[in-house]
Formats: C-alpha cells, sequence, structure tokens
C-alpha cells in the first residue's frame, strides 16, 4: 500500500486500507501539502459491526440506550417492531435517522420511521437503505479538527476531476468527517 508513505494526508493508524482507497490517498497527499494543511485519514474498510458500534454509541449518546436496548443484542438476531420481524438494531437504527444522525444500516435494511434526507423533501420511511460503501471498501473519511472541515472541504474540490478514482464527497457534520466515496478501479485492466 502507497499511502502509508503519506507526509499530509495521513492515516491514523486503526485505519484498513483497500486496493481501492489507498490510491487515491496517495495521489491526495500531494493536494494536503500544496495547502499546506496536515489532516488525518480516520476510517477505510469498516464491516459491519464497526457499523452497529456507531449506532450502540450514538444511542448511548443520545440517552436513547435503555429505549434502544434491542440494538445491543446480536448483529444477526430479530425483534418485532409493530407487528413485523425486524433486526435487533433496526428500530434504534430508524430512530437514529429519523433524528438526522445519517448512518448506513450494518446489513441492507428498511427504515422503519420517518426519515427526510438531508436536502430531501421525501419520506425514506418504508426504504430499503443499503450498507455502507465503507463496507465495500469503497470509501474513506477524513476527520475534522476544532475547526470545522472547510479547509479539508477546498482541498478536494481542487482535486475533484485530476485524480483518478475521486468520486465524490459529502460533509458529515454529526460525525464531524468528510466523506470521500472512491471509485471502482480495475486493476486488471488499468493502464
Ligand atoms: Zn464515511
Amino acid at each position: 500500500m502507497k499511502s502509508t508513505d503519506n507526509k499530509w494526508l495521513i492515516l491514523k493508524p486503526n485505519v484498513i486500507l483497500t486496493e481501492h482507497i489507498d490510491p487515491v490517498i496517495h495521489s491526495l497527499d500531494e493536494y494536503f501539502e500544496a495547502a499546506n494543511l496536515k489532516s488525518y485519514v480516520t476510517s477505510g474498510l469498516r464491516n459491519s459491526e464497526d457499523q452497529l458500534r456507531i449506532i450502540r454509541t450514538e444511542l448511548t449518546r443520545r440517552g436513547l440506550a435503555g429505549e434502544y436496548q434491542e440494538a445491543f443484542d446480536s448483529i444477526s438476531g430479530k425483534t418485532v417492531y409493530e407487528n413485523e420481524e425486524v433486526y435487533n438494531w433496526q428500530p434504534g437504527w430508524s430512530k437514529l435517522l429519523s433524528l438526522g444522525f445519517v448512518v448506513n444500516p450494518p446489513y441492507s435494511a428498511k427504515c422503519l420511521m420517518d426519515y427526510f434526507r438531508p436536502g430531501s423533501i421525501s419520506n425514506s420511511k418504508g426504504r430499503v437503505i443499503g450498507q455502507s460503501p465503507h463496507t465495500r471498501g469503497r470509501a474513506f473519511d477524513i476527520g475534522g479538527g476544532p475547526d470545522g472541515l472547510g479547509n479539508e472541504l477546498r482541498v478536494i474540490e481542487s482535486a475533484m476531476g485530476k485524480v483518478k478514482g475521486l468520486k465524490g464527497f459529502l460533509l458529515e457534520r454529526n460525525q464531524n468527517c468528510l466523506h470521500i466515496d472512491v471509485q471502482f478501479i480495475d486493476m486488471e485492466n488499468f493502464k
């Protein structure tokens, strides 16, 4: 992996790389250098358990752990919500979405409560929401400091269209990170 040598966009020790995100993180290093900005990649590949940990932490932080205690039971176990069999974590996860904490489910699942995606006027209640692009190894996050993510955002904007594989970005304010989506690069046919 190449991005372990980065000097400006630096990997936090717990970050798990994939063949898709590594070349992009590496290419971005010179853009952060040009901006004289030292930043950190805080998350790369995540599995379903990692995703559930984010949900549990946020339920606890918001004082909802008691009300949604099934979310702390097994990840693949089921519970009943409004006469329907759902995953243990599905009501708690749906509650977080309805409160505006946007997080993908551990497994693809239906949102059980009113949820308006940021910037959208249509209700996503009843809609199936897929796993995080992190679980497919196609995304990474850049963490923000106490001064927010404005500087990092400007660097990524300046790199759009120039760095191969850099597909898009999303400001995740409630997690204080800049989420970066990466395009699938077929290394076998990559010339
Ligand atoms: Zn992310």
